[in-house]
């Protein structure tokens, strides 16, 4: 189970957390992604986690895609204020070399020439679009860029995912946002702290969020606002699937039919597969 903690620092800034190994192992089983893949689509869970939080309503609902160019391919990650998020990346195999330091190299393997984009349904008549240009492809640095320049939201970001024999070891990170009433001495205080946080998935390893943000934080007397749970969940259904097997149209439906017997649809994001044979699409059509 993956508990999401809220804390705030003296009504000037808020700091979120959360401890995600759960959700980048179901991630890891759903696709069977190498380890670079897993660090690359773990980290833009958690922090699509943090994001989901953040919506005002249960039933918002965000996409985050972040596409660099690299040999990973696009990744999508989808959550809703509800505390569920899923994702998928183009190629779930990818191998890199390791970093110099002996880190996976993420940002190799989703590259930096690309963009961050991030679309909100809050329910109006238009989505809200956001987009940045990626900076390292490591993604924390680029979901802080993009919060600047897109949201005019200054912030800290830090993610981090450890995996060893194709399993999520510890998972995490912390997200903290500064509020246009904060004092530049608490501000420097607190970047001071976020530049000391480092090899982020370890300080999750058998530490919950709220210990951690205690570990990071509690000189600035934190006080906990939220706990509650988030986990890797897929939305799709019977009746969402209906209506893209219907978007084909009736004849192009019937041909699928008539050439292999049966349509497939498998839902990328949980690998969940639904079968539509003759009747069900007469009675989809007919109805
Ligand atoms: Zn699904």
């Amino acid at each position: 189970m993956s508990i999401l903690t809220k804390a705030i620092i003296d009504n000037q800034i808020v700091v979120t957390a959360v401890e995600t190994k759960d959700i980048v192992n179901k991630a890891i089983k759903l696709h069977g992604l190498s380890p670079v893949a897993a660090a690359a689509l773990g980290r833009t869970l958690t922090m699509a986690a943090m994001m989901g939080k953040e919506l005002k309503n249960e039933s918002d609902y965000l996409t985050i895609k972040i596409n660099g160019g690299g040999p990973l391919g696009q990744i999508t990650v989808c959550a809703d204020g509800k505390g569920n998020v899923k994702g998928m990346v183009d190629n779930p195999v990818v191998e890199t070399s390791l970093n110099a330091n002996g880190h996976l190299a993420v940002g190799e393997a989703v590259g930096n020439d690309g963009s961050l984009t991030v679309i909100k349904d809050l329910g109006m008549k238009q989505p809200y679009v956001g987009s940045s240009k990626l900076v390292s492809g490591e993604i924390a640095q680029d979901f802080a860029y993009y919060f600047a320049t897109s949201e005019q939201q200054p912030c800290g970001v830090t993610l981090g995912v450890g995996v060893s024999k194709k399993m999520c070891t510890s998972a995490g990170g912390v997200f903290v946002q500064v509020m246009p009433n904060c004092s530049e001495e608490l501000l420097s205080k607190v970047e001071t702290v976020m530049y000391a946080m480092d090899e982020m998935s370890y300080q999750f390893d058998h530490s919950t969020a709220r210990e951690v943000i205690t570990r990071f934080f509690g000189q600035f007397d934190p006080q906990f606002t939220e706990d509650s749970e988030v986990r890797y969940k897929c939305g799709c259904s019977k009746r969402k699937i209906n209506r893209v097997v219907k978007s084909l149209g009736k004849d192009e439906a019937q041909s699928i039919i008539d050439e292999v017997g049966q349509i497939e649809v498998c839902c990328h994001f949980c690998n969940k597969k639904y079968v539509y044979k003759q009747e069900d699409v007469d009675k989809l059509f007919n109805k």
